[in-house]
């Protein structure tokens, strides 16, 4: 009987807790195993969310979906409006419901929170954390929603937006606090910053080179450089998160805390490479500037070869010459490998005039001539002095082809995205996987291996590699200053980083008749597996980059952050030990239940 009565009781706690009811709210002050969803009784009433509307400077808003109107008419003029504004980045960034994907096959699709603080000052970061805590709510911060991983949105939630809090400063002298060291010059911005606002600060503005991200559109002090951050001239500036000098962020508790070198070490190690989304809200970072080069430049174009024999013969050659030629302090961005027997080249690269890269590049151009049956080439060598690269005018006068100017409405002054990267905006992911390619991976005992790996994995899909994502051959102070952080340390051994995705840009998942081919994106993900399967095989000992990675990422800990895995998760619990911030596969988070929900 006495047994009985135990169960019972134990029925009836298990039952009381995870469904409170209105006479008898949870207790907020108790550690929650499940957050509170908007159909519970423990979400707050109208009146809290009046009361923190109240408390901020910026505003409380329900979010909306940017192709709500398609939900009810896909032919309608609104829809039609909406389709075409969410193929424009700076759009998606404009409203708190959007984001830069639509989502990921069996993974995530793009959703809107219940509510969002549109915040403007770190006062309203606080009010909206320190809200979530207390009633037991999951928390999603977003700055622009570029996140491949939907680690930017989540229904049923209460969503931080930062987009309001952009703006940038420059310091020439600048210490951080409690420091004593050499003044540097250095760049402040607030949580919502874009890169280009922060490059048209430091160049335009300063004649300084800031080390961002390729595109123009990527937060300046959200997830990229908390992940780590890579830029076209990543091999000679190093890394974002390498870059920073600073952060103020609000913890999980509440408090707001100035983290540099000096002051809280350990959460200023992990918020650089741990992960965004993680350990707090950054509210502003302050980064490193650099002397700005001369000249930056683009080559483009394509290497084709006539038959398979051939481009196995190319794929050797070229892989040599990169690494003899191209894997060092002036190159960055990528080159990819096609099925259809072509090599495509987009590469930048920094500090070399049109002459020196001209040198540069006639062993190969030599090698090629001198087999006239078998391949084709053709090369663009286009400079760019540095102090113009973000200056929407010169660009659009000398290479407009190379930049798309945001043509909305509200559009601000000098508003552009490099136009490869449009197909990429409001794509629908099959999948994303990335892996670090050892810079022994090319070397001379190996390059056999090498090359027939990728000439095999492009018979699956296209293989790009970033060169600029992979550290070895960067420059001493790059590779010095990105063991400051918490990156996982493959990256120093990687001359480059093989990307391969797959997507379609339209596809919209959640409108009828608009939705996936199942089919045809099943397929692109087995070949892609098998793709990556080669490249894991030759370079087992590596990892993949936790912002341009596998949403099913086996392992992610180890793959992702490698050693520094178990320091992280340290950290972690000290500053956010009831997991006030979850993200998808992001530190800590293997302790939540894969929507985030409940605690395991
Ligand atoms: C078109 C495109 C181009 C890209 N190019 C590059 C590139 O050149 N180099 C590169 O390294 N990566 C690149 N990326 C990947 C990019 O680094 C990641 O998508 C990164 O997560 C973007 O960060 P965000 O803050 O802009 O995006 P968001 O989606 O807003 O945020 C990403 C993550 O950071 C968190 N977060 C955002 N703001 C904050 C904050 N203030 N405090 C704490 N956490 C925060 C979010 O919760 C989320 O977990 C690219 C992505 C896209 C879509």
């Amino acid at each position: 009987m006495r047994y009985v009565l135990v169960l019972i009781f134990f029925l009836f706690s298990i039952t009381s807790f995870s469904e409170p009811s209105k006479n008898n709210p949870r207790d907020a002050s108790h550690p929650a195993a499940c957050r509170c969803r908007p159909n519970q009784a423990c979400w707050p009433a109208n009146q809290e969310w009046q009361s923190l509307q109240q408390s901020l400077t910026g505003r409380l808003s329900k979010p909306v979906s940017p192709i709500a109107a398609c939900k009810e008419d896909w032919a309608s003029q609104s829809c039609q409006l909406a389709i075409k504004n969410i193929h424009n980045p700076f759009f998606n960034e404009s409203i708190s419901g959007g984001t830069q994907s639509q989502g990921w096959l069996n993974g995530w699709d793009s959703q809107v929170s219940d509510y969002a603080v549109e915040a403007s000052t770190t006062e309203d970061v606080v009010a909206a954390v320190n809200f979530a805590r207390k009633h037991h709510l999951k928390l999603v911060i977003k700055g622009t929603g570029h996140d491949y991983l939907g680690r930017s949105n989540a229904p049923d939630s209460l969503l931080i937006w930062t987009h309001n809090m952009r703006h940038t400063s420059y310091d020439p002298a600048f210490v951080p606090n409690g420091c004593h060291q050499r003044p540097v010059p250095a760049i402040t911005v607030g949580a919502g910053t874009r890169w280009l606002e922060a490059y048209q600060e430091a160049t335009g503005k300063h004649h300084r080179y800031v080390q961002g991200g390729g595109c123009t559109t990527v937060g300046a002090a959200g997830g990229f450089i908390q992940g780590g951050g890579f830029g076209s001239f990543s091999k000679k500036f190093g890394t974002g998160a390498g870059g920073v000098l600073q952060a103020e962020l609000v913890t999980a508790n509440g408090k707001v805390i100035t983290a540099n070198p000096c002051q809280h070490p350990d959460i200023f190690w992990a918020i650089r490479g741990g992960g965004g989304g993680t350990f707090g809200v950054v509210t502003k970072v302050t980064l490193k500037t650099h002397a700005l080069p001369n000249y930056f430049g683009i080559v483009s174009g394509s290497i084709s070869a006539n038959n398979d024999e051939s481009y196995q013969k190319l794929v050797q050659q070229f892989l040599i010459f990169f690494r003899q030629q191209l894997n060092n302090e002036h190159w960055g961005e990528q080159f990819s490998f096609h099925s259809n027997n072509t090599i495509q080249l987009t590469l930048l690269f920094q500090g070399l005039n049109k002459k020196q890269v001209e040198k540069i590049w006639s062993p190969l151009r030599n090698w090629i001539a001198k087999h006239p049956d078998s391949y084709t080439m053709q090369m663009n060598i286009e400079i760019v002095p540095a102090d113009k690269m973000w200056d929407d005018v010169y660009l659009a006068k000398h290479i407009p082809t190379w930049i798309s100017n945001n043509q909305s409405e509200q559009a601000s002054k000098g508003e552009y995205w490099w136009t490869p990267n449009t197909q990429e905006v409001s794509k629908y992911w099959y999948t994303y996987q990335s892996w670090w390619l050892p810079l022994a991976f090319f070397a001379d005992n190996h390059i056999k291996q090498a090359s027939d790996t990728l000439f095999q994995a492009s018979r699956h899909v296209t293989v790009t590699l970033h060169i600029n994502k992979g550290l070895a051959g960067a420059s001493p102070d790059a590779i010095r200053h990105g063991r400051e952080t918490s990156i996982n340390p493959a990256v120093y051994d990687a001359a480059a980083l093989a990307i391969m995705g797959s997507g379609n840009n339209q596809v919209y998942p959640q409108l009828k008749n608009h939705e996936v081919n199942l089919q045809e994106a099943k397929q692109i993900v087995q070949y892609t597996q098998q793709a990556m399967h080669l490249l894991m095989k030759a370079a087992p000992q590596s990892g993949a980059y936790v912002n341009e990675a596998d949403y099913f990422q086996k392992d992610w800990q180890t793959v992702f952050w490698g050693k520094n895995y178990a320091k992280l998760l340290q950290i972690k619990r000290k500053y956010d030990p009831a997991g006030v911030f979850y993200c998808h596969h992001c530190v800590g988070s293997e302790e939540w239940s894969d929507d985030g929900m409940c605690k395991i």
